[in-house]
């Protein structure tokens, strides 16, 4: 709440505005905790810790939330019971007085989940799988509860606890580890899905972010967390071509550290430019150069013509400031707050701050 967002600034001093700091009721914190899962939602001196990253960054949690001037959470959710998840979460239970925990109910036999329910019985916490479209309130901002629908998955990825938290205005997606079982569940269960920005499900595995879950969320920005070089090749190419598809603008922990967003409510400030780097992550190679999409590829070689002095119309995106051709799919995507069309040439529009799309090439 007393972050001074140097990004936000930036874009005031730019623009020549004499625009007071920019500080937000609800930040949302993305942690860099490497290949895993950890963010911190703080509204109004309230605060909800979703998962905590895995055991080598479980006391780097503990010290954030300290420095973040944390002193009790009001909810703790652990997604699911997978390592790089619950490692921080045992962490931050051992430290901080916690009034409920929200974890789904199936077990497994590992160390860390025995450490889990130990640290709950302890402390008799509070703890319960919440159910789907269940709504709690944290300071200014309230989130529902989107998943788990089912009770018997063979992927302990698809028990992940989805949320959808909004303020105002704001909304934002975090799906955990839920693969595209799960994603078409949430998208079964008719409530509102549609969201600024989505936590990538699984660390931009290609077996989550389904096209269906993409369709009805719409976001502006995704939030990738894994780690550099990590053993799975996440984020997988099919993620991110669909973000690129769909223009949606990206930030990575593991290229730019521990993302906040803040909102008051109707917009959104950024500790971090977004990078847009959509590379995938090359499990042989830590050095991996960014790849071309196939779908680029092909839609680049029917376009051979496409920078001739002819007028012709372009469709704009005036939220990501893109200069598209109308049959790209990144149109069909678009929300129509965000849509304009223009005659005008590409060079004037280039001029004025827009980038042709890299997928449609105008
Ligand atoms: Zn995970
Ligand atoms: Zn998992």
């Amino acid at each position: 709440m007393k972050r001074l967002f140097k990004y936000a600034l930036t874009i005031a001093a730019m623009s020549g505005l004499m625009a007071a700091p920019v500080f937000g009721q609800t930040e949302i914190h993305v942690l860099d905790v490497g290949q895993g899962l950890s963010v911190l939602v703080e509204s109004q001196g309230h605060y909800m810790l979703y998962d905590g990253g895995d055991r080598n960054k479980s006391s780097f949690v503990v010290a954030y939330l300290k420095e973040e001037k944390v002193d009790s959470l009001d909810y703790v959710i652990a997604s699911h019971y997978d390592a790089d998840h619950l490692n921080g979460v045992v962490g931050a239970l051992n430290v901080f007085p916690v009034k409920q925990v929200f974890s789904p109910d199936y077990t497994t036999d590992t160390r860390v989940f025995n450490s889990f329910h130990s640290v709950i019985d302890t402390k008799s916490i509070d703890r319960k799988q919440p159910k789907v479209g269940a709504v709690y309130q944290l300071g200014d901002a309230s989130f529902q509860i989107l998943s788990p629908s089912g009770d018997d998955y063979s992927d302990p990825n698809n028990y992940s606890i989805g949320i959808r938290i909004t303020d105002g205005d704001s909304s934002f997606l975090i799906t955990g580890d839920a693969e595209s079982d799960s994603e078409s569940e949430i998208c079964k269960t008719k409530l509102e899905l549609e969201s600024d920005v989505y936590v990538m499900g699984h660390h931009g595995s290609g077996t989550s972010t389904s096209w269906e879950l993409l369709q009805k969320t719409t976001p502006e920005y995704a939030v990738l967390s894994c780690g550099t070089g990590n053993t799975y090749g996440h984020p997988h190419i099919e993620s991110m071509e669909k973000l690129q598809d769909m223009d949606i603008q990206l930030l990575r922990t593991d290229k730019q550290g521990t993302i906040i967003a803040s909102t008051d409510g109707t917009s959104i400030t950024w500790n971090v430019a977004p990078c847009n780097d959509y590379s995938p992550g090359d499990k042989n190679d830590k050095s991996a150069q960014p790849q071309k999409s196939a779908a680029a590829q092909k839609q680049s070689s029917g376009n051979t013509s496409a920078n001739t002095a002819v007028s012709r119309e372009y469709i704009l995106n005036t939220s990501t400031k893109k200069i598209h051709y109308p049959d790209c799919n990144s149109v069909k995507q678009m929300k129509d707050k965000n849509k304009k069309a223009t005659t005008q040439s590409r060079d004037s529009l280039i001029k004025q701050g827009y980038s042709p799309c890299g997928n449609c090439k105008p």
